[in-house]
């Protein structure tokens, strides 16, 4: 499934009442899952942080979805690699040592 396709399919399944819910209970909402998704990455196995990782995702595809974003659009961004240095792999430590 294309991002594309995942956010068509969001937007069908949840679109209604993420709209009543609005984008600040939205995020909210996407902040609990990513309090859940560190959880199990610190805590729990593989198939529970899948789990957690899908949580998230669709968390994130609602929120762009309220926000008139176009998720696939905004990944084009890193096709080329770093949109900073515009390198793959990214260059940027390299060039700023600051950087980790
Ligand atoms: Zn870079």
């Amino acid at each position: 499934m294309d991002l594309t396709d995942l956010q068509r399919t969001i937007r069908a399944t949840y679109g209604a009442q993420d709209a009543a819910r609005g984008v600040d209970g939205t995020f909210g909402w996407f902040i609990e899952e990513v309090g859940e998704l560190s959880r199990a990455i610190r805590r729990q196995g593989h198939d529970e942080r899948v789990e957690e990782f899908s949580d998230v995702l669709a968390w994130l595809v609602t929120l762009a979805d309220l926000c008139d974003v176009d998720l696939a659009a905004a990944a084009e961004r890193y096709r080329d690699g770093c949109p900073t240095c515009a390198a793959s792999p990214c260059r940027c430590a390299t060039v700023d040592p600051a950087r980790p």
